[in-house]
C-alpha cells in the first residue's frame, strides 16, 4: 500500500484502528510478514480507504469515522476537529487540581466531538458538566459520543455561542476547559492542506490574530468562575504571552502557562477571584 505514498506510521494506524489489529498482532506481522492475522475490515476495504487518504488527501480519522483519544475511541466526522493528542494534557492538568472524589461543576466551551467533556465526565464522576458548541452537527455527534462512552454522566449539551447559554450558571463554575479555534486567518493556508481542506474552518480559525474566540472565552471566565474555580485553555504555539496577558488583564489570578509534549507553551491556566 505504501507504494501509493504516505507513511508506515499511518499504515500502522489504519491497521490498528480500521483493521482492529492489536499492537502485538502488528509486531507479529512485521516479524513474520507471511503470518495470518484476522482483520475487522477486508483488505480490499482498507486499501480503498488508504487510496482515498493518499489521492484525495482526506484524514484517515474521517474516512474511518473514528479517533482514539486518551482511553477511549470517539466517532468523528468532518463537522468536528479531529481531537489532537496534545489536548489530552488539559485533562491531566485538571486532574492534578481536582481529584476523583471531588465535586463541582465544569464547562467545556466549543466541545466539538466532545473529547474533553467525555474525559471529564469519566474522570470527575460526581461533577455536573455542561458542554457548549455553536454547531448543531458537532453537538449531536458529541451527544452520541457521550451516550456511548460516559452513559451515566451528568452532562448537559447547549447549542450556542460560547458563554451565551450558560448565563444562569455564572459564579458557580469550578472548571472551564476550552480548545477554541485559534489559528490566525492568514496562517490557516500555511497549515498542512490535509488539515485546512478537511477540518472545519469554524473549529480552526480564530480571526485576524487568532485570538477572537480566546478573548470571548477569557472575558466570560472571570464572570463565570466560582471562588475556587479555574480555566484551562489551549492556544497556538506562539500565543502564550498574549493569552496570559489577556487572562491577567481580565482579572484572573495566578496565571501560568503549561507546555505540550514538544516543550511548546501551548496551554494557559488562570484562577478566578
Ligand atoms: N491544534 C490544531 C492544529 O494545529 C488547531 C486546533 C484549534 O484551532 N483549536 O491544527
Amino acid at each position: 500500500m505504501l507504494i501509493k505514498g504516505g507513511s508506515s506510521l499511518e499504515i500502522d494506524w489504519l491497521l490498528e484502528i480500521g483493521g482492529g489489529l492489536s499492537w502485538t498482532s502488528l509486531q507479529k506481522l512485521y516479524l513474520y510478514p507471511n503470518s495470518l492475522v484476522q482483520l475487522d475490515l477486508s483488505l480490499e476495504k482498507l486499501e480503498t480507504i488508504w487510496s482515498r487518504h493518499i489521492l484525495d488527501q482526506i484524514p484517515l480519522q474521517y474516512l474511518l469515522g473514528k479517533c482514539p483519544w486518551r482511553d477511549f475511541e470517539l466517532d468523528v466526522n468532518s463537522n468536528v476537529l479531529i481531537p489532537r493528542q496534545e489536548s489530552e494534557l488539559m485533562i491531566e492538568f485538571a486532574l492534578e487540581i481536582f481529584n476523583e472524589k471531588s465535586q463541582g461543576l465544569w464547562v467545556d466551551l466549543g466541545t466539538g466531538s466532545g473529547a474533553l467533556a467525555i474525559a471529564l465526565a469519566r474522570s470527575l464522576k460526581a461533577w455536573e458538566g455542561h458542554a457548549v458548541d455553536c454547531s448543531k452537527a458537532a453537538l449531536s455527534l458529541a451527544q452520541k459520543n457521550i451516550s456511548k462512552l460516559a452513559p451515566d454522566s451528568k452532562v448537559t449539551f447547549h447549542l450556542g455561542d460560547w458563554w451565551d447559554p450558560l448565563q444562569s450558571l455564572f459564579k458557580s463554575i469550578d472548571l472551564v476547559i476550552s480548545n477554541p479555534p485559534y489559528i490566525p486567518t492568514s496562517t490557516l493556508k500555511k497549515l498542512d492542506p490535509i488539515v485546512y481542506q478537511n477540518e472545519p474552518n469554524l473549529a480552526l480559525c480564530g480571526g485576524d490574530d487568532g485570538l477572537d474566540s480566546c478573548r470571548k472565552v477569557i472575558s466570560g471566565a472571570i464572570k463565570a468562575l466560582s471562588p475556587k474555580g479555574l480555566i484551562i485553555m489551549e492556544h497556538h504555539y506562539d500565543q502564550s504571552e498574549r493569552v496570559l496577558q489577556l487572562m491577567e488583564g481580565s482579572g484572573l489570578r495566578n496565571v501560568r502557562f503549561e507546555e505540550d509534549l514538544n516543550g511548546i507553551r501551548r496551554f494557559a491556566i488562570g484562577f478566578g477571584s
